[in-house]
């Protein structure tokens, strides 16, 4: 096969800018195809990045030399450390966008990445080789055969997008742009696993025509922590949002008018959010609550419109109007841009390998919306790992790897990528902290003493974060070694005031970092020549060490997890044969087709009894495979 390109990416969306950029630093000829290259890194809806879980996966994207992270700190507006108050394992960083600076950033950050070329067309059908399992390119809306080793589909909302607004549909990607029709009928003609999901966008209004006086100021954090280990800090100026209310007036027009919403009328048969429920949602559901929050979000710095999170909705436009002057401040309102959902199709993700490659087909990649998540992070951390095997399978990239991935107890990416492909996506799916296990371990604050190291190793860290990663290691490990030759006993602590149990033991400065009362505060009481520590690294130290009692634990659990986690299924096992599993245990393993033991064991249905007869199964057979 000639080929023009080792990757095409389908799509500038999150997912496909990740992609892009990801298999361009591995160093594979990468193409970009996406319908305009002026929407590339366009928010479809509310423009902020990060938040719970959400803010880990952009802190991993980062530490693997991704965009995102560096891109939102030249765009954010409004930076907020959620759960400032609890513990580093829950706390989420999240920025309010500028949507024009976010845009811009991440189209330069592309323009300025080697390998890596652009083509404004559509993709409207796949090239497959002779015997229909390796994917060779692609066809364009214009015609034209581009032919690659690997293609990576992340087409967001366009596959089949419908636009709701009462009982008006429109044909769209989102709105004012067309739906992606061909590529659609390709995965239905090659037999992928196809369902409809539903999301939804508020309408955006004019800043100049809000009563800001009845309306309460939120801002920012006083110091904007940066997303990225790369930014020293933000230098783009910081704004307020505010905060308003829903009224029962409201709630009265929502009400009257749901015969009228077609996620209420049965128009909209997709799954929509459950985490970020439309107006008519939390008007139905939460029927009790008088109020529900509206956060008024400014586009951009220079932009005149405001963006009210919080109302999602499908209304007819004369509804929409009516429900906005009976909330505080919006009473004069003028809008730009009427609310609606979109409905699409997404491919079922439980038909991808860890790698998101296809198993269909092979050198065939999903990320992003596609495969039934919700959200820019999300849908860029699988751009990533998507691109970056898609490059590995390129003669052009010299790794020893054959494929990246990640596991449950490394990354939220891992969390992510093992949720889809082992339970699906029946309705969209977002990250919370709840859903990793690992949660103590997998820390915003220390994805680059996870990641980074992996990164280098594989060939996707460029030079200039290698040198900040060594010497953020190096100032680690000389500080960690400083505070734990630091020593003094129970009695000595107790004369400056430090009261532990008397045990005779000497206690570190390290040690005393453990403790939840005892901070640098107490350390350098004790110790003053250790304030020359710098106050990111001690900030880092204290935090590890706050962790590392729990971790340790965890860390036996992970040991054990791992020791049978990644045992893998030969392809040719018979479920049938294993006497003690159910029928319906069958079905489920036969349908999801799980590589190893651990993605088995997160197939709901399949029981812990029915995962120790597979092991037990696995290892007699390669048992009895080695002896042969
Ligand atoms: P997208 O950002 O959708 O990008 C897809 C890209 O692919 C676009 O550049 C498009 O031009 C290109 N493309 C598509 N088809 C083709 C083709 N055939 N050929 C070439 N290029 C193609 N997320 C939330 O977290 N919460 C929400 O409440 C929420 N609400 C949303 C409401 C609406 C109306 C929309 C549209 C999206 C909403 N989102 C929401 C989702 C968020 O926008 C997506 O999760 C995120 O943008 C997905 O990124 P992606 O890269 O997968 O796709």
């Amino acid at each position: 096969m000639s080929k023009d390109f080792d990757v095409i990416v389908i799509g500038g969306g999150h997912a496909g800018c990740e992609a892009a950029a990801a298999s361009a630093r591995m160093g594979a000829k990468t193409a970009l195809l996406t319908h305009k290259l002026d929407t590339i890194g366009a928010m479809s809806c509310n423009p902020a990045i990060g938040g719970l879980g959400k803010g880990h996966l952009v802190r991993e994207i980062d530490a693997l030399d991704g965009l995102m992270g560096r891109v939102i700190d030249q765009a954010g507006i409004q930076y907020r450390m959620l759960n400032a108050s609890k513990g580093a394992a829950v706390r989420g960083p999240r920025a309010q966008a500028d949507r024009k600076l976010y845009a811009q950033a991440i189209q330069k950050a592309l323009q300025a990445q080697e390998n890596l070329a652009f083509i404004e067309d559509g993709a409207e059908d796949l090239i497959l080789s002779s015997d229909g399992r390796q994917i060779e390119g692609v066809i364009t809306s214009s015609g034209k055969k581009v032919m690659a080793r690997s293609v990576v589909i992340t087409t967001g909302t366009f596959l089949r997008g419908v636009i709701h607004r009462g009982k008006e549909q429109t044909p769209a990607g989102r709105v004012g742009e067309e739906p992606a029709t061909g590529l659609a009928l390709t995965l239905e003609r090659l037999e992928f696993p196809l369902g409809r999901l539903k999301t939804g966008t508020p309408a955006r209004i004019y800043k100049d025509s809000i009563n800001w006086q009845a309306c309460k100021e939120q801002p920012g954090d006083e110091t904007p922590v940066p997303f990225s280990f790369m930014s020293d800090e933000i230098t783009v100026p910081q704004i307020s949002c505010y905060i308003t209310y829903t009224t029962e007036e409201t709630h009265e027009v929502i009400r009257d008018n749901l015969h009228q919403a077609p996620l209420y009328s049965g128009q909209i048969k997709g799954e929509g959010p459950r985490y970020c429920p439309s107006i008519e949602d939390k008007v139905t559901r939460f029927a009790d609550k008088d109020r529900h929050q509206i956060f008024l979000e400014p586009e951009g710095l220079d932009s005149e419109l405001v963006y009210p999170n919080g109302i999602s909705n499908a209304l007819p436009t004369d509804v929409q109007e009516k429900m906005l002057k009976t909330i505080p401040g919006l009473e004069n309102v003028r809008v730009a841009e009427w609310a609606y959902a979109i409905e699409y199709d997404y491919v079922d993700p439980r038909s991808l390998t860890n790698t998101l490659e296809t198993k269909k087909l092979n050198g065939l990649f999903l990320a992003g919306q596609i495969n039934g998540t919700t959200g820019y992070e999300e849908a860029a951390a699988q751009g990533l790992m998507a691109g970056l095997n898609a490059a590995l399978k390129s003669d052009n990239v010299s790794s020893e790897t054959q494929k990246f991935t990640l596991d449950r107890s490394e990354a939220y990416i891992g969390v992510l990528i093992d949720d889809l492909i082992t339970r699906g996506a029946p309705e969209p799916y977002r990250m919370f902290t709840s859903r990793a296990e690992y949660r103590l371990r997998l820390r915003a604050d220390n994805a680059d003493q996870r990641l980074t190291q992996k990164g280098i190793e594989l060939g996707c860290v460029s030079s200039g974060r290698q040198k900040v990663w060594s010497q953020k290691k190096k100032n680690l490990e000389s500080a960690l070694e400083l505070i734990r030759d630091k020593r003094a006993t129970p009695n000595e602590l107790e004369d400056i005031g430090i009261i532990i149990n008397k045990d005779g033991k000497y206690r570190t400065a390290h040690d005393l970092l453990r403790y939840p009362n005892f901070g640098w505060a107490e350390v350098l009481t004790v110790w003053p020549e250790l304030s020359g520590i710098e106050a990111d690294i001690r900030e880092q130290i204290e935090i590890d060490a706050i962790y590392s009692g729990y971790m340790e634990r965890q860390d036996a659990d992970i040991e054990a997890f791992k020791r049978d986690e990644n045992l893998m299924i030969p392809d040719d096992i018979n479920y049938r044969n294993i006497g003690s599993l159910s029928n319906e245990v069958i079905q489920k393993l036969e349908k999801a087709m799980p590589e190893t033991l651990g993605a088995a064991s997160r197939v709901p249905g399949v029981t812990p009894p029915a995962i120790m007869a597979l092991l037990r199964t696995v290892k007699s057979n390669s048992k009895k495979k080695n002896a042969a």
